[in-house]
């Protein structure tokens, strides 16, 4: 018997609903509990992990937490630092890395989505790139199969920092699934037994509600975000394995080889003393102490800074339905951030995160030199057409290239436009002495003020592409 006609065979019996218990009676099978996570983490790229391993360190070793591991994409764009492949090979190399750091930490279950690796800051260019249908569904699909309590992601908001929008398209994902798991109508197929003999297609798995979910920031300063979640010491010992926290997630770390081998090859040849000193300097620490989850949201009533898994039962929020509508016409016309800045605003209140920390005034870091985009959405008073009038104040030596003087609108609901700013290659000297520096917009409608749309930007000598 080949192989093929094997499993072939064994498919009649795989979908069988019932087994026999040691008593001879029929019983229905249970979900597999080789799967279920306490919680699940969901990041865009190979070593994204990392940024949550030392709060994984104490849940997994010393709270006894199952803890599984979904990735958006293989990391197959970015530069290999220690071999010859690219590409499509280079994502092979990088979901090995990426197992071996989670097995080191004992975790086992680990999946990876068909994400694009997706090098810019707009989480939307990252969503259709990575095709937002598609993975979504999967990862409700995951979700109904580990059953976690608590999921961890990476944080859906726009600030100065690496800014990647493959993370925050991590983060928008794992927010509508936890919204959309716990539905029996989302995804059916998913949550259908077998209603016929040899029904191959339904996968008879649960609906699934999960409790909590928090973000964690790419931002530069993180510092912004103490307070608006529970933090966990980096550096406490755990009981079980006599190491702190950090060097639980340090050695989980150093198999990311292709993304950063010269730091793993020189930590390796250090003594113990030596990287306890790194760690504990504020320039060379690999994680800010303490670590502080952001909270997001949970089903059950809870607060912000109550401890991960304090809270999970209970009566529902008032807040879960997608609520997020198309605006209504405005009285007057409305001149906004758009883009993703516009996006996220619809977000967060669609999925009840009016409390998740926003940087006010909009803020981005851009490579100095390049051109920075204020993407800007216009609301149409009873949806005629206009003339819209926008004056640009830009730092000295930055000039406006485009999207500047009076622009005719046609009858619509909305209009999408930006303004283009073309800013100096400054010396990195220059570079870091100077903080974030304004753009604003002043819009005007057929003559009357319809908003001051207001953008920071701190230039440096390299960020992704807006
Ligand atoms: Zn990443």
């Amino acid at each position: 018997m080949n192989f093929c006609t094997r499993i072939g065979l064994l498919a009649g019996l795989l979908i069988s609903t019932f087994a026999l218990t040691s008593h001879g009676q029929l019983a229905v099978r249970g979900a597999d509990e080789r799967f279920k996570a306490d919680i699940l983490v969901v990041v865009a790229h190979p070593d994204d992990e990392g940024a949550v391993t030392p709060y994984l360190a104490r849940a997994i070793y010393d709270l006894h937490k199952r803890v599984a591991v979904v990735y958006g994409t293989h990391g197959s764009s970015g530069a290999n630092n220690y071999g010859r492949e690219h590409a499509a090979g280079l994502g092979d190399i990088r979901e090995m890395e990426a197992r071996e750091s989670c097995a080191r930490m004992g975790i086992k279950n680990v999946w990876f989505l068909d994400g694009k690796d997706t090098a810019s800051q707009n989480v939307l260019n990252s969503l259709a790139n990575w095709g937002h249908g598609p993975n979504l569904e999967k990862l409700v699909e995951l979700i109904r199969l580990t059953r976690p309590d608590v999921i961890i992601t990476s944080l859906p908001g726009v600030f100065i920092g690496e800014n990647h929008g493959d993370h925050q398209a991590a983060g928008v994902l794992a927010t509508e699934a936890f919204d959309l798991a716990g539905n029996p109508v989302v995804f059916p197929s998913q949550l259908a037994g077998a209603s016929a003999h040899r029904e191959i297609y339904l996968e008879n798995l649960q609906a699934w509600q999960v409790k909590k979910i928090y973000y964690f920031p790419d931002a530069n300063d993180e510092k912004q975000f103490s307070g608006t979640g529970p933090a966990y010491s980096i550096k406490e010992v755990s009981p079980s394995q006599k190491k702190p926290y950090w060097r639980i997630a340090l050695d989980a770390a150093t198999t990311h080889l292709t993304q950063y081998p010269a730091d793993i090859e020189r930590i390796q040849k250090m003594s113990d003393a030596e990287v306890e000193k790194m760690m504990s300097d504020p320039d060379g620490a690999w994680w800010t102490e303490p670590e502080t989850l952001v909270f997001g949201k949970s089903y059950s009533s809870s607060k912000a800074t109550d401890d991960v898994f304090v809270n999970l039962e209970g009566e529902p929020n008032q807040c879960q339905a997608l609520s997020a509508k198309v605006p209504l016409p405005a009285a007057g016309t409305t001149v906004k951030l758009g883009g993703p800045w516009g996006y996220y605003r619809y977000f967060r209140e669609a999925h009840c995160l009016g409390a998740l920390r926003v940087a006010e005034p909009a803020e981005i870091a851009a490579m100095a030199g390049a051109q920075v985009y204020v993407p800007l959405t216009i609301v149409h008073a009873g949806n005629k057409a206009l003339k819209l009038q926008l004056k640009v104040e830009a730092p000295k030596g930055w000039k406006v290239t485009s999207g500047e003087g009076e622009i005719a609108l046609p009858a619509e609901a909305t209009s999408e436009m930006r303004v283009e700013v073309e800013t100096p290659a400054l010396p990195a000297s220059e570079l870091k002495a100077n903080g974030p520096q304004e753009i604003i917009v002043h819009a005007s409608v057929d003559g009357t003020p319809a908003g001051d749309i207001k953008l920071r930007v701190q230039l440096r000598s390299h960020a992704l592409p807006q």
